[in-house]
């Protein structure tokens, strides 16, 4: 017999090819009129023609987003919000942008429109990380969810093919973890294998080909489902893992997602058999966490912490940062496996 809690997510999805020409439409279906354009300095020409395409409904742009979300740039954009007396944010952009535009939504309620250019998820979830002095608080609020997302296909092909094999990997953790999330429940459970098999078999295509259609909307449908796991249930050691080399060892977030997510999953396999079945058959693959490994290999990405930055110095630390704060997870979380795990991920040893 099952039980469980099932709860929705008030977010509308516009999914599509070309779909970028709806956006006055759904500024208008917000009943807006002023929109402040958000963007990192490398999406600043991509973000002005969004700006242009506006017309009257365009206030003006911020590009200065940047990883993690500091909080000296979202006080800026503060400052450019009330100039400009925008009434709502477009974030054209991967997590970074979009993390902005819900800083901005958290200390004024602007709604938010999120046209997501990578596959990290972010537009659909619920949580704010926000990064003052250098560290990195995470939090669960409604209030930042934005409440329109558009997905252009077209969008996605411009992002580099390494890039979108380990963003592709980094959405694939979240609906690993959502599989054996303590909060699971049957609805996201669909969800999340459906994402991961959508993922795993167009990103090797998309490595080949970052050109390839069909592959680039497979992918961004995967994406999407992914990113609806990280916004329903709860994460665990992956992401406390993950969370924690990029906070404290500055290790780039999708890279990091994409090393460690197989031997996370060897960590927890023993004490998660069905959702490890569910991993294997989304995979099409015996092994859950070899599967992963051979899928990074698949499409190029760094196997080994060690290739990014992370030294065998480092693992003893990282251990204990990891292991200092208890959180639930599907197996006990002990210092030693732990080391272990990280040893296995820092030199891109194969799960067996
Ligand atoms: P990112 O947003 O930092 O983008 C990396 C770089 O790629 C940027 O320079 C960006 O402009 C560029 N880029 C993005 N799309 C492109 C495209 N299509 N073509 C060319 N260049 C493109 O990377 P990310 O991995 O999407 O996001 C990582 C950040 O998002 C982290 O800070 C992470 O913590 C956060 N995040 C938050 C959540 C959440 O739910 N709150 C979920 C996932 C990620």
């Amino acid at each position: 017999m099952q039980s469980f809690v099932y709860h929705g997510l008030p977010s509308r999805v516009v999914f599509g090819q070309g779909t970028l020409s709806r956006l006055a439409e759904e500024i208008e279906q917000l009943g807006c009129r002023r929109a402040l354009v958000l963007a990192t300095p490398h999406q600043q020409e991509q973000a002005r023609e969004v700006l242009e395409q506006l017309g009257e409904r365009g206030a003006g742009l911020y590009a200065e987003a940047a990883m993690h979300t500091p909080v000296e740039v979202t006080e800026r954009a503060m400052r450019v919000v009330e100039e400009l007396g925008v009434d709502c944010t477009v974030a054209i952009g991967g997590g970074s942008t979009i993390g902005l535009g819900k800083a901005i939504a958290l200390r004024t309620g602007l709604p938010q429109v999120a046209i997501p250019t990578t596959y990290a998820g972010s537009e659909m979830t619920p949580i704010l990380g926000e990064t003052r002095d250098g560290i990195k608080t995470t939090q669960r609020t409604l209030e930042v969810l934005p409440e329109t997302v558009i997905y252009d296909v077209d969008l996605t092909l411009s992002l580099p093919a390494g890039m979108s094999g380990t963003s592709g990997i980094n959405a694939i953790a979240h609906a690993v973890e959502a599989l054996y999330a303590r909060d699971r429940n049957p609805v996201i459970s669909l969800m999340a294998e459906e994402g991961i098999a959508a993922l795993a078999r167009s990103l090797p295509v998309i490595a080949e080909n970052p050109s390839d259609q069909d592959a680039r909307s497979d992918a961004l449908y995967g994406a999407w489902l992914c990113g609806s796991c990280l916004g329903a249930v709860g994460m665990s050691l992956h992401h406390k893992l993950c969370h924690t080399l990029g906070g404290s060892f500055d290790l780039p977030h999708a890279e990091t997602h994409t090393i460690v997510l197989p031997h996370a999953v060897a960590y927890n396999a023993p004490a998660a058999p069905e959702a490890m079945v569910r991993i294997a058959r989304a995979l099409g693959c015996e092994d859950p966490a070899a599967g992963l490994f051979d899928l990074a290999r698949a499409v190029g990405a760094p196997t080994a912490l060690e290739e990014i930055g992370l030294t065998p110095g480092d693992v003893e630390r990282a251990t204990e940062i990891a292991t200092r704060n208890p959180y639930w997870n599907p197996r006990e979380v002990e210092a030693e496996g732990i080391h272990r795990l990280l040893h296995h991920a820092l030199v891109g040893r194969r799960p067996a």
